[in-house]
């Protein structure tokens, strides 16, 4: 079974914590041990694990992926947002966290990220317990 989480995005570029709406979902669905997928099913976002503990981190990270990818450099593609395709891919649209006893199984200062990089929207993110 597939569940579904939305995610509201305020800004163009923006790192949202997913770590607390999926350990609900893990709760609701009484999961105890096994493997969590979480997907994003998005050209222009993507989905992350780091650092969670000091917020410098992500906003940092996204201040370096805005440099290195910029948001005008002669793209061709016509929509406009070549930048926010580029940078999904960087992050990559799925990760897997192992389950142990109802709990994630994080490092200590992990926490999962949601990537929008063409916001603001409302987006989809799917996740699978097994
Ligand atoms: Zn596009």
């Amino acid at each position: 079974m597939i569940h579904e989480i939305t995610v509201k995005t305020g800004r163009q570029t923006e790192f949202v914590r997913l770590t607390e709406r999926v350990q609900e979902l893990i709760e609701e669905q009484g999961f105890d041990s096994g493997r969590c997928l979480v997907f994003v099913p998005h050209t222009t976002a993507g989905i992350t694990i780091n650092e969670g503990a000091d917020p410098d981190v992500v906003h940092d990270m996204l201040k370096e992926l805005n440099k290195i990818v910029p948001f005008e450099d002669g793209y061709l593609h016509a929509e406009g947002n070549s930048a926010a395709h580029i940078k999904a891919s960087m992050m990559g649209s799925s990760i897997t966290v192992l389950v142990e006893n109802g709990r994630l199984v994080l490092g200590t200062w992990q926490a999962i990220f949601f990537c929008e990089f063409d916001g603001p929207r409302t987006r989809k993110v799917f996740a699978r317990l097994d």
